[in-house]
C-alpha cells in the first residue's frame, strides 16, 4: 500500500488525484490540504480519512481529521513520517517549501507544481541528487519526454515541448487587447486551475514549462524546442542522436500523467479510451509566434539571467494573472507587468531565504506597476 500525502487537494489537479485514487486499494491518503475551500475538503476528508489535514489560507474555522495544521508552515509538518509519496498539487510559489521539505526528509516527490522548479529549480534537483529521491513529473509535457525516456532523464539530443497554442492561437495582437478573463479562461483542450489556464492563454506557461525541462532534465535552454500543436495529442517529444523522434500520444486528460506518478514504474489500464487515429485524422504543427505572445521570450530571458530572476518573474505574473482575473489590467498588460518587474528585479544569489525576499519585493513591485499604470 502506498501511502500519498496530497498537497492541494481541492484543486483542478488534486482532484483529478483523488478521482485516480478512488475505489483503489493500492493507495491510502495520508494527507489532504488546501487554501481556503474548506468545505470541499470536509467532504474529501470524509471519504478518505486522512491521518493529517492542512488548511493554510485565513478561511479556517474548523475542519475535522486527526490531526489538523494551519498556518506558515503548515503544509511543511503536514506531511507525516508514514508518507511514501508527496504530491505536489499546489499552484504558486507556496509549492517551493513543501517540495524542498518532502525531499528532505527522503520522500519521493509527484511535482504538478512547475513553479518549485521555475524558482528555485536549481535547490530542489541539486537537493534530490543529495538524498537519493525521485522527481516525478506530472505536468504532461515533461512526463511525456520521461516516458519516451524509458524513465530516465538522460540520452537525448533535443527536447520537442508541444504547446497547444490556448484559446488566442489564432487571434490578432488588436482583439487580444479586448479579450475578457471569461475568453482566456476557455482553454480549447485543457480544464485547469485558473492561473494556469491564463499562462497558456499568455503562453507563459510554455517558458514556464521550458524551464522546468532545463531543471528535471538537464538541459540547456537552446536543447529544448517548443512546436505549437493544436490537437494535444502529441504530448512532447525526444529526438535522439541518429535523428529520430519518439513521442508520447494520448488524449489531452491528466488522469494519464497523474496515474503514471502514481504506478510508477509501473503503467497500469486507464479508463482512458485508446486514440482513434481515423477520427482524430491529423496532427498539425506551427511555429510559437513569440511576437505575438511575449510573456515566453520574457520567461527565457530570465532563465537566461539566472539566480533568482525566473522567481521574480513567477512572483510578478502571480500579481499580473489575477489583476487581470479581477479586470484591472488588459490581457495584453499581463506581459507588459511582467516584464518590468522582472527587468527591475535586483540580482540576490540563490537560496530558500533570498527567493522569499524575492517574491515578496517582486509582487510589491507588480502591485505598484499596476497601481501606477492602470488604477
Ligand atoms: P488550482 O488553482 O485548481 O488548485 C490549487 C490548489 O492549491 C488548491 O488546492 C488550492 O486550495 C491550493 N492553494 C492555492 N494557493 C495556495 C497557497 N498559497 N498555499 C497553499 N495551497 C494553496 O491549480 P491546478 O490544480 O490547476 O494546478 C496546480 C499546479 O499544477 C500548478 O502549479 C499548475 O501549474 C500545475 N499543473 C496543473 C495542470 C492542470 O491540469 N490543472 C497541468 C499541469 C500542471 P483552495 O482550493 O483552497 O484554494
Ligand atoms: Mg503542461
Amino acid at each position: 500500500m502506498k501511502k500519498i500525502a496530497l498537497i492541494g487537494s481541492t484543486g483542478s489537479v488534486g482532484r483529478q488525484v483523488l478521482e485516480v485514487i478512488r475505489g483503489n486499494a493500492e493507495f491510502e491518503i495520508e494527507t489532504l490540504t488546501c487554501h481556503t475551500n474548506t468545505a470541499l475538503l470536509e467532504q474529501q476528508i470524509k471519504e478518505f480519512r486522512p491521518r493529517a489535514v492542512c488548511v493554510t489560507g485565513s478561511g479556517f474555522s474548523s475542519v475535522m481529521g486527526e490531526k489538523v495544521f494551519t498556518g506558515k508552515n503548515a503544509l511543511v509538518e503536514a506531511v507525516t513520517d508514514e508518507t511514501d509519496l508527496v504530491f505536489v498539487a499546489v499552484t504558486g510559489f507556496a509549492g517551493l517549501k513543501i517540495v524542498l521539505r518532502a525531499i528532505e526528509t527522503g520522500k519521493n516527490v509527484a511535482l504538478a507544481n512547475k513553479e518549485a522548479l521555475v524558482c528555485g529549480g536549481e535547490l530542489v534537483t541539486k537537493l534530490a541528487a543529495e538524498k537519493g529521491v525521485e522527481i516525478i513529473p506530472v505536468d504532461s509535457e515533461h512526463s511525456a519526454l520521461w516516458q519516451a525516456l524509458n524513465f530516465k532523464k538522460t540520452g537525448y539530443k533535443k527536447l520537442i515541448l508541444t504547446a497547444s497554442g490556448g484559446p488566442f492561437r489564432t487571434a490578432n495582437l488588436r482583439e487580444m487587447r479586448h479579450f475578457t478573463a471569461a475568453d482566456a479562461l476557455r482553454h480549447p483542450n485543457w480544464k485547469m486551475g485558473k492561473k494556469i489556464t491564463v499562462d497558456c492563454a499568455t503562453m507563459l506557461n510554455k517558458g514556464f514549462e521550458v524551464i522546468e525541462a532545463h531543471h528535471l532534465f538537464g538541459a540547456p535552454a537552446d536543447k529544448i524546442e517548443v512546436i505549437v500543436h493544436p490537437q494535444s495529442i502529441i504530448h512532447s517529444m525526444v529526438e535522439f542522436d541518429d535523428n529520430s523522434v519518439i513521442a508520447e500520444l494520448s488524449y489531452p486528460d491528466m488522469s494519464q500523467p497523474i496515474q503514471l506518478a502514481l504506478t510508477y514504474p509501473e503503467k497500469l489500464p486507464s479508463p482512458l479510451p485508446s486514440l482513434d487515429f481515423a477520427k482524430i485524422g491529423k496532427l498539425e504543427f506551427f511555429p510559437l509566434d513569440r511576437e505575438k505572445f511575449p510573456c515566453f521570450g520574457i520567461a527565457l530571458n530570465s532563465l537566461e539571467a539566472g539566480d533568482n530572476y525566473p522567481c521574480a518573474m513567477n512572483a510578478a505574473s502571480e500579481v499580473a494573472v489575477n489583476a487581470f482575473l479581477c479586470g484591472k489590467i488588459p490581457f495584453t498588460s499581463i506581459a507588459e507587468v511582467i516584464g518590468r518587474v522582472t527587468e527591475r528585479a535586483e540580482r540576490l544569489p540563490l537560496s530558500v531565504e533570498n527567493l522569499e525576499v524575492t517574491d515578496a519585493l517582486a509582487r510589491k513591485a507588480a502591485e505598484e506597476e499596476i497601481k501606477k499604470h492602470f488604477i
